[in-house]
């Protein structure tokens, strides 16, 4: 990973948006749960943020993921695939990169696209309200698809 240029880095990221739901964690456990509340950069229609070039600025808080830290991120999906390259496993076949096609990540249901709300639109109830499993999962057709690893060339 340390090797990839910046174009390339980018393209790693299959821009599932699952990074950009809200976490809350266990003041006890330490435990980590997502939830389907969404940055407020992020277009809940299409699953990417809506302004990604100042989303630094806009967004303090946001996460730069980078081949120094991504060891420090390990909350992330299992399903991202800078954590899955830093873990050295391959991509899965529904990625972009393996696909060809970025619609994939959508078939597959690894987008939050249409599944989440935005932080500012969301109704006036405690965050609690809105954790949900699926984030910090593989869909069962994704992970089958992942056993079976990528796609071989034709
Ligand atoms: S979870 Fe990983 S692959 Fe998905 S949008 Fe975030 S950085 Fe990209």
């Amino acid at each position: 990973m340390d090797a990839l240029g910046p174009e390339e880095w980018e393209a790693l990221c299959d821009g599932c948006g699952r990074c950009c739901l809200h976490k809350l964690e266990d003041e006890d456990t330490g435990e980590l749960a997502f939830t389907r509340l969404a940055c407020r950069l992020l277009d809940c229609s299409t699953g990417r943020c809506s302004d990604y070039t100042h989303r630094a600025e806009r967004v303090p808080d946001c996460l730069r993921v980078t081949a120094q830290t991504i060891a420090e991120y390990d909350w992330l999906p299992p399903t991202c695939a800078y954590r899955l390259r830093h873990l050295g496993q391959p991509l899965p076949e529904w990625h972009p990169l393996i696909s060809g096609d970025p619609a994939s990540v959508r078939v597959a249901g690894i987008s939050v696209a249409d599944r989440v709300v935005g932080e500012d639109d969301a109704p006036d109830l405690p965050w609690i309200d809105f954790i949900v499993d699926w984030p910090g999962q593989w869909p069962p057709a994704a992970r089958v698809a992942a056993r079976r690893g990528p796609a071989k060339p034709s």
